[in-house]
Formats: structure tokens, sequence, C-alpha cells
């Protein structure tokens, strides 16, 4: 599904627009001209799907040359490794694996334990089956880190407090800058802050700060709904609860 000139959505599960399986964030394809770059490779139920969306769209899946994590939940990360596996099939290469130096570990040996999907499936937020196969990871990467995407540039923004080690990304395109927030922000200025070790109130809230203080329009989070412009008003929203000392309203209300 084609949003921008070269921003697609190519996978998306029941916090989005159930285009693939029920577990998958949303998966982007940013659309550099001579490669492709996926943002989030989804849980790994549905990657064939995913890449059928890539061919309908009219993307060569043998120009996907990265995949780009924003965390490491199973929702946006475990279906890395198929993914990588799918892709070298039909390009002859495996594509780039990026994700953030934190993450980067638990991605290479599948820890289910540091990116809560032990804790996870135990609350039934994934089926028992729902598993992370571990997959290596290219290229580990700091906030401030460009990624080039052909003509395109991502760049890293840390974003923890949903989780360690997340990233966002900052591109900009002929018409406009786009901000791909995973997990760190939501449509309306919602938050996903989830009952796991590795998330906290505080950081979320100074990343949504870190955020709203950058120039960008097009807004595409990791489920819920996007905008292709006038995105920065999530951020603003999100911000006056802040201010108050307060946290934004939930992702999933409790
Ligand atoms: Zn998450």
């Amino acid at each position: 599904m084609r949003l921008i000139d070269s921003v697609h959505l190519v996978g998306s599960g029941r916090l989005g627009f159930g285009l693939t399986d029920d577990c998958d964030s949303h998966v982007y394809a940013v659309d550099g001209g001579g490669e492709i770059a996926l943002i989030d490779a989804g849980g790994g139920r549905a990657t064939g799907r995913i890449i059928e969306h890539l061919v309908m769209d009219g993307l060569d899946p043998a120009r996907v040359r990265s995949i780009v994590l924003t965390h490491a939940h199973g929702d946006h990360a475990a279906g890395v490794s198929s993914m990588r596996a799918a892709l070298a099939e039909i390009a002859g290469t495996p594509p780039r694996v990026i994700a953030s130096r934190d993450c980067a570990p638990w991605i290479e040996q599948g820890d289910e334990s540091a990116v809560s999907l032990i804790q996870a499936r135990a609350a039934g937020v994934y089926p028992a089956d729902f598993v992370f196969p571990a997959c290596p990871v290219d290229r580990a990467v700091f906030g401030g880190d460009r990624i080039g995407v052909g003509d395109l540039t991502l760049r890293a923004v840390e974003t923890p407090g949903h989780a360690r080690g997340h990233l966002s990304f900052l591109m900009a395109t002929a018409s406009r800058v786009c901000l791909f927030a995973g997990d760190a922000l939501f449509f309306g200025g919602r938050v996903a802050l989830q009952n796991i070790w590795d998330c906290s109130p505080t950081e979320s809230a100074a990343s949504i700060e870190r955020l709203h203080a950058l120039e960008w329009d097009a807004f595409f989070p990791g489920h819920l709904s996007f905008s292709v412009r006038d995105g920065h008003r999530h951020a603003d929203a999100a911000m006056e609860a802040i201010r108050r000392l307060g946290m934004p309203p939930p992702l999933i209300p409790a």
C-alpha cells in the first residue's frame, strides 16, 4: 500500500490494518530508487505475505538491501530471520540487518527473556508457539547514525522508554520529512507502556520531548493509524500531558 512517493506499508497486524499476520507490527518499505529498506520485519508468521505486498506495490523484493529494526519486540523483530532468509533466496545475497547497539545482541542470540517474549507469551500477547529465531546483525547503530537507502537517508534517533535500545528514524524525501516512530509514539499522542523490565515512563517522556523538538511532518508509527502530513500534532498532543507531569493516554486502554 503506497502511502507517499517513497514509503509503502507492506505489513500490518491486528493493532493496525490487518494486511498480514495478527502479530505483525507495521512493516514499511522505503524505496530509495536503487535499493529498498524495510522498517521492521513483523513477527515472522507471514513473511511471505509481506513480500507479496512488496510485489503488489511494484517493488522488486530483490532490491531490498536492508532491514532496519526500531526495537527487538517480537511483533517488530521476530520475523527478521525468516525475512532475511526469504530475501536472500530471491536476491542471491542476504540484505543487511541493522539494529541498535542494545538490541543487536538480543537479536543475534534470539534472547526471548531480554526482549520480554517469555513474559508476553505468558500474558497472552502472543500465541504459545510464537518464537524469536536468532538472526545475524550486520550493523549496530547509535543515535545520530545515518543509514543510506539509495537516494534516501535514515537518521537514527534514540527513543528508549517503550523498550531499551528503541530507535526512531527521520528521513527527508523530496516533498516532506518523515518520522518512523516505532513504538515510541502513536496517533493521537498515545504511548505503549508495559510492565516489563526495560520500560520506563520517564525515558518515554524524554524520548517524546526529543521527537517533539525535531522537525518532521509525515508520521509513520509501528501500530495504529499514520499521518502523511501534519503528523507533528501527535507529538504536540503527547507533550500536553508530559508538561503537566502526567503521561499521554495508553495505546490499549487498561
Ligand atoms: Zn514494542
